[in-house]
């Protein structure tokens, strides 16, 4: 499979180079340049395979001509053995209508785990052998960092600086990098928002200053590798509620759009879904877009969701694309005037093809509630930004045919101040991350300044070229 930029003046390029690379050359997003497409019958004999044989299937299509099925089959079983549920991604029944799809059981407790654990591994394959090494620049809202930390810490060949607004991630996310202490990894908390951070990072991409003496790498959910990764858990849950004969409704608590753009892709390969719910929490672009047309930044606001306090969501780009029928001049167009202006809008003709989504803006006493509601109603704890997606779905009013599931992206004890004070349950720490209160520390504190952080990056980087 070769990949081109939603922003159509980068050189088409294979898998393992785009893994890589992360963000294309133009400041585009690699996609695939098409969609890769099974038959109903094809789905349906996928049918009760373990999760990482259908992983490998899943993916097939998108790794050709850098790894063998073999080859990915042996990624994903070592990716994949590392969840503490042999089903990877669990389903649990809510009620008639409504599941819950336990994202949560990877090694940092959120659903970011499902494909950081993969590309760590695909890292590492794809540099084993050579004599590149890589630099991965990140942004987090507090669990793609914990999640990529985890994936790479102590590799060959890698070093990670990842990037977090301070004072404004949860405890255990904070330390769940900040305790990693391994010499390949970096943690800076910028005196910002998610947004800053996220902005800075880009820059860095088409900075020459920083980006050629070292090869620095991205894995936010603009690394398609991600993206792919997450393809696969609409599948293996459609699959156990009757799909692809009949279709199922998802429902996504959404920050930067990569979750449930995920779930359109899988749309795109021929599994039949009723609706690709996108719940926000009050930073709502997302929604606006959807619903009104109205795709412009707003002020960042502090939520007890705070994986989802984006206001720019950059996986957004790639729909755009698929919407303007695939043209990058376009599309490249319409993101720079975004980036000069902070705001676009959305034709009604153009978000016609956008039909398989809906948008729900959830505040935060409906998401409290929810959380009380589910525990009183279910004797189920879940985690704010699940009850955000869940809230969604419960409001939605699809047909009582149509199965919903909800995804779960993060495990309750990941936030148990706010679980608590909705439940009054203190949901323990698994005892897979047990000792996390009494580890060391260790990060660095900065203005939310580029050339600060940029400079520091520079200077504390071991993998210059
Ligand atoms: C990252 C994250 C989200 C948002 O996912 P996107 O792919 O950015 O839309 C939602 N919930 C949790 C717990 C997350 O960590």
């Amino acid at each position: 499979m070769e990949y081109i930029s939603t922003r159509g003046n980068s050189p088409a390029m294979g898998f393992a180079d785009v893994t890589l690379a992360g963000l294309a050359p133009d400041g585009g997003l690699f996609v695939p340049e098409h969609w890769p497409r099974f038959s109903l019958e094809e789905i349906a004999a996928m049918r009760g395979l373990p999760y990482a044989h259908l992983a490998a299937k899943i993916m097939a299509p998108f790794v050709a001509g850098s790894l063998s099925e073999t080859e990915t089959l042996e990624l994903c079983e070592e990716a994949y053995g590392s969840f503490s549920h042999k089903g990877v991604t669990p389903l649990t029944q809510l009620d008639q209508q409504h599941w819950i799809l336990e994202l949560f059981h990877g090694p940092t407790l959120a659903f970011k785990d499902v494909a950081l654990q993969l590309v760590g591994h695909l890292f590492e394959k794809f540099l084993s052998g050579s004599d590149k090494s890589l630099t991965i620049v990140g942004a987090t809202s507090g669990d793609t960092g914990s999640a990529a930390i985890d994936a790479v810490a102590g590799r060959d060949h890698i070093e990670i600086f990842m990037l977090h607004p301070h004072e404004r991630i949860s405890d255990v996310q904070r330390r769940q990098m900040t305790t990693i202490l391994a010499p390949n990894v970096h943690n800076i908390a910028i005196k910002g928002s998610f947004d800053d951070a996220q902005a800075m990072v880009k820059r860095m991409f088409s900075d020459s200053e920083i980006n050629g003496p070292l090869q620095i790498s991205a894995v936010n959910s603009i690394n398609w590798a991600r993206l792919m990764a997450q393809i696969v858990y609409y599948f293996y849950s459609a699959l156990q509620l009757g799909g692809p004969a009949r279709p199922i409704a998802f429902s996504v608590p959404t920050g930067n759009f990569g979750d449930v753009f995920a779930g359109y892709v899988a749309a795109q390969m021929g599994l039949p879904i009723e609706r690709l719910i996108v719940a926000t929490n009050v930073n709502d672009i997302l929604f606006r877009a959807l619903t009104r047309g109205d795709y412009s930044k707003g002020e960042v606001y502090q939520t007890a969701s705070p994986s989802m306090d984006i206001q720019i969501s950059s996986n957004f780009e790639r729909l755009l694309f698929d919407l303007e029928g695939r043209d990058g001049s376009t599309t490249g167009a319409r993101m720079k005037w975004f980036e000069q202006m902070g705001k676009m809008v959305l034709s009604t003709d153009l978000r016609r093809h956008a039909s398989i989504f809906s948008a729900a803006r959830v505040d935060e006493d409906e998401m409290l509630r929810t959380m009380n509601m589910t525990h009183q109603d279910h004797a189920m704890i879940i985690d704010p930004h699940t009850a955000i997606g869940l809230h969604a779905a419960q409001n939605r009013g699809l047909p009582s045919d149509i199965p919903v599931v909800t995804l779960a992206t993060a495990h309750p004890a990941k936030f148990r101040d706010i679980v608590e004070k909705a439940t009054g349950q203190r949901p323990a720490l698994p005892s897979r991350i047990g000792n996390l209160f009494e580890r060391e520390e260790r990060f660095e504190t900065l203005k939310a300044d580029y050339d600060i952080i940029s400079q520091y990056i520079l200077k504390n980087a071991s993998n210059r070229h």
